[in-house]
């Protein structure tokens, strides 16, 4: 195991104003908290951290980001603490190591559909400082360095999430290097037998070719030395991966696959790449079509080379990247190479550029990231601006939930089950009480506390952000109201009842309910509750033959409401201008051609005088149904399109609205024809007339009207009920 003297000194190398101290702290404070933990190989744990602080030496990453690698297992693994981490090291390698920590529960996490997608964008999110990600990357390299130490059943998925996953990362990273070897390393995981027979043919071939390296690299030295350009060559057979993904690729076997040799060309200046180039195109044969230059041209990572393929010695085709020593620090090191991270730059304007590059660069990164590599990718632009709306937080048991920006508890709370939404009563976010309408952070814990009394108050649609919320409130304080008001009807017809002397009961209630035009006990007592239904009436339905002594109607709803029929004494009362007092906020309805876009229940229609609520449609504005209409319940799911409207129609209004109305006429010669003279002579409009099905006595028909408002089409229902050859008549609530 490295001792701590040789950590410091790694990174003395490359950084002569190294924090000896902290680096000692960090190396001290780890190995006492890991204590005697011992990793799967029987390694002390603190093997593992140390490691990955070694990687990091190798990226040259400044002194936080060595003590971040050496303590980022502490949180998750020891009794540390974030508050002690933060007395210790200070608040910003407190804030690093809980932000790897983040990313380790990924680990943890279901792999559930769509996760990798989920994955790779927390971790952008959560890496608000880049060196978290170059930690984790660190941390898995060296993980999957020791992956056969850990039980078989376990690599496989490990080598997965890292294909997935780290590799990718690494390479859109711009770290070439980390890349490869992730790549390699879970190839050998994933798929033993492919990687043993790409390795052994490797083998053959290095074996056949003799020195072909080495020859080629004292050719080249020697041809570019003579034109004065000193160069590093340094020469490999390709990794089994990127031979076996190219194979796949282009569906061709390794036989074919020619160039498996892979030289690089280190110069000292972008000039000498181009001479280097010349020499070598001078030497040996180029190959059409591999020549390309990432100097002029740099990829969308700052990559930058000269890329060509050359028929070499013993007719092997070799390839060739041709750089500088930067280019190449860039190549391997991609965004670690920058220098926002090293210490050292004692000018504070250096800095500062530095800076604002690094972020550019960083930026960039993410972009890129976020849209993947290929060019055809580039309209899920839109994606970009998708992701960094939102926040991705974590359940109790690891589960990862991705909300919009601003997304509250609550919001959480109904991402993962409705009934944990209505329930909720508080919230602990990172263990500590949250106000529920605090906005989570990226990679939050969140533990919703319930309780089975709680129903999700009214105010909350105002503090939630996702549609799934606000959809559920609605709907839970609907459903609420609703049974507000049957409790409240419920109450109103036994007191009715008691006073005619006549019991209540669910029977008596069901047997009415085809005479009232409704289909459950709930909803007579809603009607009811809502005055929209009088007691009375119900009490009639109930008991034809009860009469009352003495008949009061209060408040002149006789007159104004619906006096359904002689042979029913069903009465609606439509309070009017209580709606319209009431419900301030609501959207007024002036009709077809005001100011907003409206049409009226497609089957059934809506008039003045109903009480009315609005659903939201595509494209058609707001479509107005009657409160009773049984089509509402189609938008129970979508409380989001539901809006609260009210009448604002002038008494002396001559426009007209829909109703619908059906009704049961003899089979005689001129019941048509009575039918309509007695709504023209009652000044109503027949807009459609439908005969639904005759029967041997009677026919139903079907008629659509133009009416002015609720009186108005009363009116008229009572014109047509006088009439000896109608049996029924009766609105439709469509
Ligand atoms: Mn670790």
């Amino acid at each position: 195991m490295m001792r701590q003297y040789e950590l410091v000194e790694r990174v003395a190398a490359y950084n002569p104003q190294v924090d000896e101290e902290l680096l000692n702290r960090a190396y001290v404070y780890a190995m006492q908290k890991h204590g005697a933990q011992t990793r799967a190989s029987g390694d002390p744990y603190f093997s593992h951290p140390l490691e990955v602080a070694a990687i990091l030496t190798d990226l040259r990453l400044d002194d936080s980001s060595i003590a971040v690698a050496l303590l980022h297992d502490t949180l998750e693994d020891t009794a540390a603490t974030r508050d002690e981490i933060d007395q210790l090291f200070g608040a910003s390698i407190g804030r690093l190591v809980e932000g790897v920590t983040k990313l380790q529960r990924l680990e943890l996490a279901s792999r559930e559909e769509q996760q990798a997608e989920n994955l790779r964008k927390l971790l952008l999110a959560v890496a608000e400082d880049i060196r978290v990600l170059l930690v984790k990357l660190a941390d898995r390299l060296h993980n999957m360095r020791t992956i056969e130490h850990v039980p078989e059943e376990k690599r496989a998925r490990i080598a997965e999430e890292t294909m997935d996953i780290y590799a990718p990362l690494a390479g859109r990273m711009g770290m070439q290097g980390i890349r490869d070897e992730l790549e390699d390393l879970s190839f050998r995981v994933l798929n033993p037998e492919a990687y043993g027979a790409v390795s052994d043919k490797l083998h053959a071939l290095r074996e056949k070719s003799g020195p072909l390296v080495e020859i080629v690299q004292q050719d080249l030295t020697a041809r570019l030395a003579k034109e004065g350009i000193n160069a590093i060559i340094r020469g490999r057979l390709k990794s089994p991966y990127s031979i076996f993904s190219k194979t796949q690729r282009k569906s061709i076997g390794f036989e074919q696959l020619s160039d498996v040799f892979g030289f690089r060309v280190q110069v000292e200046n972008e000039e000498d790449c181009y001479r280097a180039l010349g020499v070598v195109h001078r030497a040996w044969p180029m190959v059409p079509g591999r020549f390309k230059d990432y100097i002029s041209t740099p990829k969308q990572n700052e990559y930058r080379s000269i890329h060509t393929t050359i028929i070499g010695p013993r007719q092997q085709r070799v390839e060739l990247q041709i750089r500088t020593d930067e280019m190449e620090r860039v190549a391997e090191y991609g965004i670690a190479a920058h220098p926002l991270y090293k210490d050292g730059i004692a000018d504070d304007r250096d800095r500062l550029a530095a800076e604002s590059s690094a972020y550019a660069w960083l930026r960039q990164t993410v972009e890129q990231i976020a849209h993947g590599d290929a060019p055809e990718e580039f309209l899920e632009h839109t994606k970009l601006e998708l992701f960094q709306d939102q926040v991705f937080c974590f359940s109790p048991k690891g589960r990862l939930i991705a909300l919009p920006r601003g997304a509250t508890p609550i919001d959480f709370a109904y991402a993962v089950h409705t009934d944990i939404g209505d329930t909720c009563i508080g919230a602990r976010v990172n263990g500590q009480l949250a106000p529920l309408g605090q906005p989570l952070q990226n990679g939050d814990e969140v533990e919703i506390i319930r309780s089975d009394a709680q129903r999700p108050p009214a105010a909350w649609e105002a503090i939630v952000v996702t549609g799934k919320a606000r959809a559920a409130i609605r709907r839970a304080s609907r459903s609420q109201t609703r049974r507000q008001y049957a409790a409240l009807g419920r109450h109103t017809l036994e007191r009715r009842f008691e006073q005619a002397g006549k019991s209540l009961n669910d029977e008596a209630l069901s047997a009415v309910l085809g005479k009232l035009n409704m289909n459950e006990t709930d909803d007579l007592l809603v009607a009811v509750g809502r005055s929209e239904l009088s007691p009375q009436a119900v009490l009639k339905e109930a008991y034809p033959d009860y009469r009352e002594e003495r008949v009061s109607v209060a408040d002149g709803a006789a007159e104004e409401g619906w006096t359904a029929s002689g042979r029913s004494s069903l009465k609606f009362r439509f309070p009017m201008a209580e709606i319209a007092g009431d419900e301030e906020s609501a959207i007024p309805i002036r009709g077809f051609d005001a100011d907003i876009p409206v049409r009226f229940a497609p089957e059934g229609g809506a008039v003045p005088g109903d009480r009315i609520v609005g659903i939201l449609t595509s494209g058609e504005g707001i479509t107005i149904y009657p409160i009773h209409s049984p089509r509402l319940s189609e938008f129970d799911d979508e409380p989001e399109r539901w809006v609260d409207v009210r009448w604002d129609i002038s008494e002396n209004s001559t426009e007209r609205f829909p109703a619908r109305i059906r009704v049961s006429a003899l089979n005689e010669p001129g019941t048509l024809a009575a039918i309509a003279e007695t709504i023209g002579s009652a000044d109503g409009n027949i807009d459609n007339l439908r005969m639904l099905g005759r029967g041997r006595d009677f026919t139903e028909i079907e008629i659509d009207l133009e009416v002015w408002n609720l009186k108005h089409l009363n009116r008229i229902v009572t014109a047509l009920r006088e009439k000896r050859v109608m049996s029924r008549v009766e609105r439709v609530n469509g």
